[in-house]
């Protein structure tokens, strides 16, 4: 590393520390509007235009913070949440400590690192002069890890007015960065039967259970079709003594989906699925569905990666993209066309796991790839 370059690190490690130790929960607002706070700052100071605001019902924290726009839109959106998955006294617990090249704390990967990538490719854009040639809108909300019902509208609203996003959740090992995510969502189904005495008077009753699992091979065989869709039947409810027929049971299945294709052939299967009876005089309502669309990549976003890859390559990395099935905020500007990279943070693996960890070495890499990348594709060579 160059002296500059360790000075970076530093900083970076120092500020790593301060985000990781700072409790950040979903629910807890307090917390993650605390990281925003200390974001907010960070990015005015950079000369950003930073705002806190407090989105949807539950009042979720999220910061965007701006440089000058090109006649009001932005040549890349910076995507990240500020929440994690640990709970309130996790980081009293276990605070930020380094071992064996690795970072380690509540969240350090998943995607405090990432924040800070962000954060600091915007400074290294800043030191070169050229904050002013390359506009970025930087979006961290706060319920990414519950899916985000908060602030989706926030993000995809910011987002309307940016030509590329990248999300800092973290790299995979040995920088594979994600294209392609899965879809996905949980499909409720209820079927309503009559309830009847089982010994005394079965003829009178119409058994619910017995239609609605009735109906779960054929969802099952959603997962033999070729292609990317899953459908796992995963936990019914029915019947409360075992001496009367259960007059409603209630299935939930969770389903993914790889194109948006493929969305469209579960979403027809579910809405098809009431026309079919097997029990006399029960039937079938779906509620839910695939609310999450797949984020899908297109010839821009392999172009946009090349870049990428090969500013990386010019480093000693060997970059490779992936496809996932979680999802990501990623999905919801990939499937309003806007071109999608995700994985940008730190490389780490083990998330939402206490052995979590990030790869220190990982740091400068990842800032000076991504800083070049924002260079080589607004400004040329
Ligand atoms: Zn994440």
């Amino acid at each position: 590393m160059t002296e500059q370059e360790q000075n970076t690190y530093d900083h970076f490690l120092a500020e790593l520390e301060t985000l990781v130790n700072t409790d950040s929960a979903t629910e807890n607002k307090d917390g993650v509007a605390d990281v925003a706070e200390i974001l907010k700052k960070r990015l005015e100071d950079l000369g950003l235009e930073a705002k806190i605001t407090f989105e949807g019902k539950d009042r979720t924290p999220c910061l965007k913070a701006c440089t000058a726009s090109k006649n009001g839109r932005f040549d890349f959106m910076f995507l990240g949440h500020m929440d994690t998955v640990f709970p309130t006294g996790e980081a009293a617990k276990r605070p930020f400590s380094t071992k064996d090249g690795h970072g380690l704390g509540p969240g350090v990967s998943d995607m405090k690192g990432g924040l800070l990538v962000a954060l600091y490719v915007v400074e290294q854009l800043k030191e070169r002069g050229l904050l002013d040639k390359i506009a970025i809108c930087i979006a961290f909300n706060g319920d990414e890890e519950i899916g985000s019902p908060d602030s989706r509208p926030w993000i995809e609203k910011t987002s309307e007015n940016c030509d590329r996003v990248f999300v800092f959740e973290p790299c995979r090992l040995e920088f594979r960065h994600v294209l392609h995510r899965k879809g996905g969502g949980r499909v409720k189904i209820t079927a309503k039967g009559i309830s009847s005495h089982a010994g005394a008077d079965p003829e009178k009753g119409a058994n619910a259970l017995v239609e609605l699992a009735s109906h779960i091979p054929s969802i099952h065989a959603l997962n033999d079709l070729d292609g990317d869709i899953t459908a796992q039947c995963t936990v019914i409810r029915s019947g409360e003594k075992t001496n009367i027929i259960p007059d409603e049971a209630v299935l939930d299945v969770d389903v993914r989906v790889g194109t948006k294709e493929e969305m469209k052939i579960v979403e027809n299967f579910f809405n098809e699925l009431p026309n079919k009876n097997y029990v006399e005089n029960t039937s079938i309502e779906i509620t839910g569905g695939v609310d999450r669309p797949p984020m899908e990549y297109t010839d821009k976003t392999v172009e946009l990666w090349n870049v990428l890859a090969e500013e990386g390559r010019k480093l000693g990395l060997d970059p490779a993209y992936i496809s996932t099935g979680g999802c990501s905020d990623g999905n919801w500007t990939a499937a309003r066309g806007i071109t999608t990279i995700d994985g940008m943070g730190t490389v780490g693996a083990n998330s939402h796991r206490e052995d979590e960890y990030t790869e220190l070495k990982s740091i400068i890499p990842a800032i000076t790839m991504i800083t070049n990348t924002c260079i080589k594709t607004v400004l040329g060579d």
